[in-house]
């Protein structure tokens, strides 16, 4: 157990930063979802956040992969789904198999990582991808904002969206107050001092000092 030590974050392997060896583009990361659960989710993390409390229940798989994606015309450098094989029973035979040589069990949350970004991103922007992603880890919740929990009294585990989605132009034209979902509360948390500055991440990081 890692605790609340800080230590450095782990660095994607050097083989796939490597263009040439790309015969296996995803390898999973154990050492960086210890670092993520120390870091963000244990009790007495660095920088523990409450919102992701119900994590400490939950099994989750962290994989970089090196091939490059790309949606709404943006490279995605970070991903969180719940584990869905597509197909007949076979297809789901084969991808379920594949999780559990890698983590053991197939887990609740799959996070996927893009190895090129974490190598040359700062401990901010890291720690900022990271948690952006683990938000989308979410805890499903009833018709009254209570969360659920399964028949065994474990979460029941969702994807959560994003609070924000709304393009430059609107607010720039229209102003935050009409923005979509919560655009608003988004202007005005990004005008607050930040909780985490910049001596925090390094701290936790290490690799400032
Ligand atoms: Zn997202």
């Amino acid at each position: 157990m890692f605790g609340t030590i800080p230590r450095p974050r782990p660095r994607p392997p050097a083989s796939l930063l490597e263009i040439a060896d790309l015969d296996k583009p995803c390898v999973p990361a154990h050492d960086l979802e210890e670092w993520i659960r120390a870091t963000f989710v244990e009790d007495g993390a660095a920088l523990y956040n409450e919102e992701h409390i119900h994590l400490l229940e939950a099994r989750i798989g962290v994989v970089w992969c090196a091939v490059p994606l790309a949606r709404h015309m943006l490279s995605v450098v970070g991903q969180a789904e719940i584990p869905m094989a597509r197909g007949n029973r076979w297809a789901k035979a084969r991808h379920d198999q594949q999780l559990v040589e890698w983590f053991g069990v197939v887990p609740d949350f799959l996070l996927t990582f893009d190895p090129m970004y974490a190598a040359a991103a700062s401990d901010r922007a890291f720690c900022a991808l990271v948690e952006h992603e683990l938000y989308h880890c979410g805890q499903e919740r009833d018709a009254y904002g209570a969360p659920k929990f399964k028949m065994d009294g474990s979460p029941k585990f969702g994807i959560r969206g994003h609070d924000v989605e709304e393009f430059v132009g609107i607010v720039r034209r229209y102003g935050a107050s009409v923005g979509a979902g919560r655009t608003a509360d988004f202007v005005e948390a990004a005008l607050l001092a930040h909780d985490i500055d910049e001596p925090a991440i390094a701290r936790v990081c290490g690799t400032c000092g």
